[in-house]
């Protein structure tokens, strides 16, 4: 049998509690290239993508689109340094049942496992790893560099996955799991189902109001989030 499902996570909250180690690393990445922060402090991350969050930060501090968009590579290189500088001062951890979860979907020979992630590509290594995930269990991805907002990110992954797999895969069979409403909504991108983990951010019931095919409180029913997956329609 070959490979049949996408399952594509988002990292933070959904996967890892980063301690708001993503905040400092953007603060001083911001600093250095920028020479700013702008209204960081008053910007939300949860839900979108770091390119977006660079825009809402900057652009009310008098910065063009058009000039974040250029020093972007130059932001991701400073933001990983500064992250992989910091990180062991931040208390990260995998959110409840996410590694058993991962676990198994990584030994299912049906399942592509991939990322759709706010996160600029340079720091996904290195929070994965923080929190003892193997960043290579993840096949493909789409990172917060390549969208400023975060409905353009699973078309990526997706194309990805099929080129990686050589198929398509059927919409219902592609699964996008994430703790916002913003994981949620990006789904409708490619048609995708959705669950959502009331880990991060947003209570169950912010979640269900965005109606996301699944909700749990977090990932620790193995079977039953992996029922959800599957939607009961992959014998294991
Ligand atoms: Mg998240």
């Amino acid at each position: 049998m070959g490979v049949e499902w996408l399952v594509l996570f988002d990292i933070d909250g959904t996967l890892l509690h980063s301690g708001g180690c993503g905040r400092a690393a953007t603060r001083l990445a911001l600093q250095e290239v920028f020479g700013t922060t702008g209204v960081l402090d008053e910007v939300s991350f949860a839900g979108t993508t770091d390119w977006q969050v660079l825009l809402e930060a900057l652009v009310p501090a008098g910065f063009f689109a058009e000039d974040i968009r250029r020093d972007l590579d130059r932001y991701e290189r400073a933001v990983a340094g500064h992250l992989a500088r910091i990180i062991d001062e931040f208390p990260i951890r995998p959110c409840a049942g996410a590694p058993d979860i991962v676990g198994a979907l990584r030994d299912d020979p049906a399942v592509l496992l991939g990322l759709v992630t706010g996160n600029v590509q340079s720091l996904v290594a290195i929070k994965l790893r923080a929190a003892g995930y193997d960043p290579r269990d993840f096949r493909i991805g789409a990172f917060g560099s390549e969208g400023w907002t975060r409905p353009m990110l699973p078309p990526l992954a997706l194309d990805r996955a099929r080129r990686l797999a050589g198929l398509d895969f059927a919409p219902e069979r592609v699964v996008i799991i994430g703790d916002t409403p913003g994981d949620i909504e990006c789904a409708d991108s490619i048609g995708a189902r959705t669950i959502a983990v009331a880990t991060g951010p947003f209570s169950i019931e912010q979640l269900a109001a965005h109606r996301p095919d699944h909700v749990f409180a977090d990932m620790a029913n193995r079977d039953a989030v992996l029922s959800a997956i599957f939607a009961n329609g992959h014998a294991r």
